[in-house]
């Protein structure tokens, strides 16, 4: 068997139309879109087509879509635009132990400023509870962050509840969507939210392109770059055109085909969680066992070596993760896993397979008896 990439979380493949849109835009269609010559009107059309795709697939209108060069640069948009444009009102902002750290770390940095944060910890299951929110919401509280699906365990969180509170206090909401767009449904008046990320490279789109999706009225200052005009004065320096259009073509494509692939994912997941739970002794599920995105299964190992089993799995050839990619290689175990309370040296031992668009039943099957031999080297016998 060929290669198999079971680590759709940390990056996935362009998708082959937007690997044409991506060609097109970086060498025929290369203008401007500033410029008001043919070349330059060729991009800035492109470029307000894709902006209706993505406003389309959440359901918003196109002048709330900002782009950005990515999810991180999203999620420190969103916050610390908010924070900056709000501190008249207050200083204090809620956010979950589980974020990423695009978001972890902009909250963290914000409080060297004059601002205070409420990190919450989820269940075992690395949900948040909406009680929680509700207890940490002061009369000082503007911001309430919390993504809506985690990326190393998969759980999905309950925005909708915390999108009513939110809105019932006259607090801003904001989520980091990179993990569910295109995976379940992201309509953003059915979630509550008034900002949230997306990132290209997480749906088949390239990577450096991304979108904050900015409710209209809502009270924000852009605080990252001194440049031009673009995008409406809230991001400056020219539009990465390529990266738009092949975002708006992947965009596009996860509205149309959500749904079915989410039913093929799900059997597949399924197959995984079954197979390696009830073969592997002392394997644990991670995350919610049912309030968790269609392509992801996680595990942690009482008797198998994390690191160990991912380079035996890179040596048959299969591609896998034990979270995190950007904390791969980091000796900490993962601070979602410790701030779900399980033990770090079991935290260590951690699996992350998700799954997309190019994985096959055959390939779970082969999987799991890969995975089967590699446990018996490797097991150590309890
Ligand atoms: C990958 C990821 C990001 C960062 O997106 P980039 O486009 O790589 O900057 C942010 N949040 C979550 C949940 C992610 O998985």
């Amino acid at each position: 068997m060929s290669k198999i990439y079971f680590d759709h979380s940390a990056t996935t493949p362009v998708h082959p139309e937007a690997a044409v849109e991506l060609s097109r835009f970086l060498t025929n269609n290369f203008g401007n879109p500033t410029s008001s010559h043919y070349f330059g009107r060729q991009a800035r059309k492109a470029i307000e087509e894709a902006r209706e795709k993505v406003a389309f697939a959440i359901g918003v209108s196109s002048e709330e879509i900002i782009f950005t060069s990515g999810g991180t640069e999203a999620d420190n948009m969103a916050i610390h635009g908010l924070a900056y444009a709000n501190r008249h009102r207050g200083n204090h902002i809620i956010t979950s132990a589980v974020e990423h750290h695009a978001v972890l770390n902009t909250v963290k940095a914000l409080t060297k400023e004059g601002f205070t944060a409420s990190i919450l910890p989820p269940d075992r299951y690395g949900r948040v509870n909406v009680n929680d929110v509700a207890a940490a919401i002061t009369d000082k509280t503007i911001l309430i962050t919390i993504m809506h699906a985690n990326n190393e365990v998969g759980t999905i969180m309950p925005l909708t509840e915390i999108g009513r509170l939110a809105k019932e206090r006259g607090i801003y909401f904001h989520t980091d969507a990179v993990q569910s767009f295109g995976k379940i449904p992201v309509r953003v008046d059915d979630l509550g939210v008034d900002l949230l990320s997306i990132s290209g490279h997480k749906i088949y789109g390239p990577k450096g392109i991304g979108v904050l999706y900015l409710r209209a009225k809502t009270r924000w200052e852009q605080t990252l770059f001194h440049g031009g005009a673009q995008e409406q004065l809230r991001r400056a320096g020219t539009e990465n055109t390529p990266g738009i259009v092949a975002l708006g073509k992947v965009a596009e494509i996860a509205v149309n085909e959500q749904e079915r692939e989410a039913d093929r994912l799900i059997k597949l997941r399924d197959n995984l969680i079954k197979g390696i739970t009830q073969k592997i002794k002392g394997a644990h599920l991670t995350g919610h066992p049912t309030e968790r995105l269609p392509n992801h299964a996680s595990f942690c190992f009482e008797f198998i070596e994390g690191e160990s089993l991912l380079l035996k799995l890179d040596q048959r050839g299969i591609a896998a993760s034990s979270g995190a990619a950007c904390t791969a290689g980091s000796l900490e175990p993962s601070h979602v896993l410790t701030a779900m309370g399980i033990p770090p040296e079991i935290a260590h031992n951690s699996l992350r397979l998700s799954l997309g668009r190019d994985n096959t039943e055959l390939e779970v099957e082969y999987f799991l008896k890969v995975l089967s031999s590699i446990a018996e080297e490797l097991q150590v016998n309890p």
